[in-house]
Formats: C-alpha cells, sequence, structure tokens
C-alpha cells in the first residue's frame, strides 16, 4: 500500500527518514514495522512562530519496496559532426540553451566575453578589496551570468512558470542536491553553484560543443536580411544561426542591434514596461514569441517594472544589476 499525507513536523523529525517513519505510524495509526520507505515529495519549512515546524507532504510505502527516484533523462550525446549554432553569453540562458541544442541534434558554440567561472571569482573580490571593475569580468559578465555569486535560490513568483522541474532535473545531474526537487524554495547554494556550472560546460565540451571565454561578440554577420554568424572583439568570425544569450546587462549589444535595426521581439512583458523599451530604443516588441524561422532568437532578461515619469527613477527587478551596470557605462548613454 501506498499513501500521501500532509504532515508538519519539526525539524529534527524531518531530519531523518527513522523519525517519518515514527511520526507517521504514530499519527496515522500504521504499525512502524509495516512502513518499509517514507519519501519526501514536497518540504518547506514555516519559521513564523518561535517553534519552527517543517510541512512536508509525503509517500509512505507500507509493506512495498519504494523505486529509486528516476532523473528527468537527457539525450546528450556526440554533436562534434552535427550543424553548429553560436550561443552568445554563458549565462543561465546560454548554458541551458546549448545544452538543448545538443538533445536537438546541433553543436553549440558558446561564446563568452567574460572568464570561467573560476577565474571570475578573483575579479569580484578585486571588487570590494581594491575598488577596481573589470569590464568583461564583474557581477554582471562572466560564466554562469548576473546571478553565479548569489546565494542560488531557484524558485519564482512568476505564474508563468514553465517547466520548472525539467531545468532542476538538468542542475541535478550536473551536480546540484537532489533536495532542490522536494523543496518549496529550493537553493543551489552560492558555494556549490559554480561546480554546477564548470560541469555543464564540461558536458557541452564532452559532447563536442565548444565554450570560448573572453570572446566578447561585437557584430553580426548579416547578408540578404539572413544572420550568418558573429564577429567577435578580436576580428575572428564564428557561423552559424545565432542565440543571443547577453542578459540584461549587455547594453552594447542592444546598442548594436539597433544601430543594425535588428527587430527584437519580446516575450510577455507588462505593457508599460513594453513602453519604455520602446521609448529607450525604439525597438518593436509587442509579439508574443519569436518569428518562426527567425535566426536570431533573443532570450530577453529585461528588469524595468514600469515607465519613468518626470524626476522619478526607475525601478528595476535586481537593483544589484543595476549598480554595477552603473559602474560600467557612462550614466549619459543610459536612456
Ligand atoms: C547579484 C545578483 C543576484 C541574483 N540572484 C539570483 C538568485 O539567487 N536566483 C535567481 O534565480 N536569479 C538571481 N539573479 C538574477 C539572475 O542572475 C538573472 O535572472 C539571470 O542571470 C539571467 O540569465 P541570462 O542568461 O538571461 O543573462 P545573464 O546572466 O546576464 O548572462 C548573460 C551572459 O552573456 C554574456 N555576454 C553579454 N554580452 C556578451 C557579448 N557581447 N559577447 C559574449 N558574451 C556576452 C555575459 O558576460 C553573461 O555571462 C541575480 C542577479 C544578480 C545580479
Amino acid at each position: 500500500m501506498i499513501n500521501e499525507y500532509d504532515i508538519r513536523v519539526l525539524p529534527k523529525v524531518a531530519s531523518a527518514e527513522n523519525f517519518l517513519k515514527e511520526f507517521v505510524a504514530r499519527e496515522k495509526g500504521l504499525n512502524l514495522k509495516d512502513i518499509t520507505a517514507v519519501r519526501v515529495l514536497r518540504r518547506s519549512i514555516d519559521a513564523r512562530q518561535r517553534t519552527v515546524y517543517v510541512n512536508l507532504k509525503v509517500r509512505v510505502f507500507v509493506r512495498e519496496q519504494p523505486l529509486a527516484p528516476v532523473l528527468l533523462q537527457n539525450n546528450y550525446h556526440d554533436v562534434s559532426d552535427k550543424p553548429q549554432v553560436v550561443v552568445v553569453g554563458a549565462g543561465p540562458a546560454g548554458l541551458f540553451a546549448a545544452l538543448r541544442l545538443i538533445e536537438l541534434d546541433k553543436r553549440p558554440i558558446v561564446l563568452e566575453r567574460g572568464k570561467n567561472v573560476n577565474d571570475r571569482k578573483r575579479d569580484i573580490a578585486q571588487i570590494s578589496r581594491q575598488h577596481m571593475v573589470d569590464p568583461e569580468s564583474n557581477y554582471s559578465f562572466g560564466e554562469g551570468g548576473a546571478g553565479a555569486y548569489s546565494d542560488g535560490k531557484l524558485y519564482t513568483r512568476s505564474k508563468k512558470k514553465g517547466d520548472v522541474n525539467r531545468i532542476l532535473s538538468i542542475f541535478c545531474a550536473h551536480g546540484a542536491n537532489p533536495n532542490i526537487l522536494v523543496d518549496v524554495h529550493p537553493h543551489i547554494g552560492t558555494d556549490k553553484l559554480p561546480d554546477v556550472i564548470k560541469n555543464m560546460r564540461q558536458r557541452i565540451i564532452a559532447c563536442g560543443g565548444e565554450v570560448h571565454f573572453q570572446t566578447k561578440v561585437t557584430d553580426l554577420l548579416v547578408d540578404n536580411d539572413e544572420v550568418k554568424g558573429v564577429e567577435t572583439h578580436d576580428g575572428k568570425t564564428f557561423l552559424g544561426p545565432v542565440i543571443l544569450a547577453t542578459g540584461h546587462s549587455a547594453r552594447d549589444v542592444y546598442e548594436m542591434l539597433y544601430r543594425k535595426q535588428i527587430t527584437i521581439e519580446v516575450r510577455v512583458l507588462p505593457s508599460e514596461c513594453v513602453w519604455s523599451i520602446r521609448k529607450c530604443l525604439s525597438i518593436k516588441c509587442n509579439t508574443i514569441a519569436p518569428k518562426e524561422g527567425a535566426s536570431i532568437c533573443l532570450l530577453p532578461n529585461i528588469a524595468l517594472l514600469r515607465k519613468q515619469r518626470a524626476g522619478e527613477s526607475i525601478r528595476f527587478v535586481c537593483v544589484p544589476v543595476v549598480l554595477w551596470c552603473l559602474l560600467q557605462v557612462d550614466p549619459n548613454k543610459w536612456w
């Protein structure tokens, strides 16, 4: 027999399966010896009162053996002889795009302006120690993207969550603690996130893809209204369809797109936000999804919350991004 229960227990009880078995046997009138396993399906902590409780959804196996938890299987395979796709940016969007390309039988070439996640750590330390910002390796730029040195929280208040479990499973397949699959407010952990990012990079390379650091994309190669590839700061070119996953700190990329009169299509955004962006960049951004067959796909992470009124500052989703951006660009060029 397998039963599922919502229970509220003290942290000590939640900390070990044996305590959980005893608790469930007592509360649900079961024979302790008959309980073969208790699996936690969902976990949240209620610390609003003096006594902290853990709310759990558990699956209880009575005289039955539980199956080993199955992680979502990903189809990562050798793509070294497959057509290549250029991914600009090794933040979350770029890394996940590259892994998805492998599943779709394409060879990702990831170009990242910043350093790898370990070397980047030193540049970030420099910021607080010596008050020096490397414009290409900082809190915003470098492998892992903008949040790589945050606490790695993985929950969102957005109602449009998509297939979150798939994302969490991919993190687990690259070394994240499987607890993130059950925690209501999952965290990977600041100390663990860099290793997970490194494992993702190694997976891309092991499958035949490429990851180039300190390689800033400065131009798109466009021929007859079709994107053929990119050019980097050192004059090299990388050919293939392009996925731009450059995040919201890459002002130079948006300026370049504007200069080249390339349409940017933004996915679901509040109308006032769309207004602001359109005003700033005069880009068309009403469409809900990228055009079918489009050779540029922008994975935006746009942080504007509302339009600016006279004398007001604009609020952003993530203040730290803004602070570091301000350090890196001439404020007069902002709007
Ligand atoms: C301090 C901080 C803490 C955060 N904490 C969290 C958190 O705990 N949980 C959470 O979910 N979110 C957090 N966020 C938000 C999260 O980091 C962003 O939502 C996420 O990083 C966006 O991913 P992205 O891949 O779209 O863009 P980004 O992470 O910005 O990545 C873009 C990448 O593209 C690269 N790039 C840009 N231009 C070029 C170019 N021209 N050529 C080559 N490469 C280029 C950049 O170097 C960067 O690595 C945090 C953000 C910050 C700043």
